[in-house]
């Protein structure tokens, strides 16, 4: 899907080494994760990495959220990791759990038939919880009020190059709202019928049609009575016939604007899909909401990739390659491969980031 783009969305902020930021300004940004007690030691190592490919120069403050109050364990290892100032928050119960208007039995049985059918996750509801509240909640919590930029960390990623600008000002400078680095495929049955909501809203409010939203689906060519009989018997198609293609950012690492969440736009489009339930009658990922509504709302040039960072969230990873790859088609943006990371990305000096490590740990790369 992105890799049909003829030309990418955009440029890296920088490619290779910079000095680092140590006496430049800061953004008004926070790093945010979210995590259980029980992640204690992913959520160390997540934040080890970090400090070490950037936040030891930048020492972004660090704000820790859960649904359960942080036991002592876990904020003094957290606390003796983090080189900003760290908070440790509770989030309220009204932004983990599901809408008023929900019915809890048919949202029960829903999670029921979600687990049946062999839905990741579909048969959790704290999950459904977690989805609801990353896709419409967390950019209300109190602490998160003074901040703009968030960048989401989560337990047992890894930064695997140096960061030796600072993402929070490249992106405000660049005009940018939303940042991602990892684009891959979603299982369509977490979110069968959420395509077609978005595709109906979307017309019902005139918003234009974005490269990225062109991206995100796959246009039906068939002659018309077709398409109608298939946008009347399949759920993951509009009234057209379109459907989406399941290609979304991959939200375990997103730098983003939070006034671009907290605007009437974002907001009226999450009551709307709150309404709907599908968070809890379905399986929506925020994932896939945050991809969506910036296809939707966004404009393309306000979105970007972080091309020239390495990042691993198992199983994935992600290792910026340099032009002469991609040139020869060993790699392509977007799509998720099975592939030995080939021979010269071990060089260094060919790495389009800034000491890169390369792990043969993970089998998938995804470029
Ligand atoms: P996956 O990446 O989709 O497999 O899901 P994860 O288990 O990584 O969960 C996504 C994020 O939500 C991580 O930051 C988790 O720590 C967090 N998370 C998931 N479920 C819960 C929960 O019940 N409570 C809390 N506090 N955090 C959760
Ligand atoms: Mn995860």
């Amino acid at each position: 899907p992105l890799e049909t783009l003829a030309e990418p969305l955009d440029k890296p902020f920088a490619t290779g080494c910079r000095n680092p930021p140590i006496d430049a300004p800061r953004a008004n940004a926070t790093l945010l994760m979210l995590a259980r007690n029980s992640d204690v030691n992913g959520a160390v190592a997540a934040i080890r990495s970090v400090e070490d490919r950037f936040n030891h120069w930048a020492h972004y403050p660090i704000i820790f959220l859960n649904d359960e109050p942080f036991n002592s364990t876990f904020t003094t290892a957290l606390s003796s990791v983090s080189s900003g100032e760290v908070t440790f928050a509770t989030i309220p119960r009204g932004m983990w759990s599901m809408p008023s208007q929900l019915n809890n039995e048919r949202a029960q049985k829903a999670m029921v038939f979600q687990k049946d059918h062999k839905v990741p996750y579909g048969g959790m509801e704290s999950y459904h919880h977690m989805c609801r509240f990353n896709s419409g909640f967390f950019y209300d919590m109190a602490e998160l009020q003074k901040y703009r930029w968030y960048w989401r960390i989560e337990p047992n990623v890894r930064f695997t190059c140096d960061i030796t600008y600072d993402p929070f000002i490249e992106m405000q400078r660049a005009g940018k709202k939303y940042g991602y680095i990892i684009a891959l495929w979603e299982l369509i049955g977490t979110a069968p019928t959420l395509y077609r909501k978005l595709s109906d809203y979307k017309t019902l409010h005139s918003f234009p049609t974005t490269r990225l939203w062109s991206a995100l689906i796959k246009r039906s060519i068939a002659p018309w009575p077709i398409r109608k009989m298939l946008a009347l018997t399949q759920r993951n198609r509009n009234s057209a016939g379109d459907k989406w293609n399941t290609c979304h950012f991959w939200s375990n690492f997103e730098i983003a604007d939070m006034d671009w969440y907290r605007g009437p736009e974002y907001r009226n489009l999450f009551s709307f899909l709150d309404q709907d339930g599908g968070f809890y009658l379905e399986r929506w990922g925020d994932a896939p909401i945050h991809t969506l509504a910036a296809a939707m709302l966004l404009k393309d040039s306000e979105i970007h990739h972080f091309r020239d960072w390495g990042y691993s969230h198992p199983p994935f990873q992600y290792i910026p390659a340099t032009p002469k790859l991609r040139k020869k088609g060993d790699w392509k943006l977007g799509e998720l491969q099975n592939v030995r990371v080939p021979e010269e990305v071990r060089e260094r000096n060919e790495m389009r980031g800034c000491n890169c490590e390369v792990s043969f740990e993970l089998s998938s790369v995804i470029h």
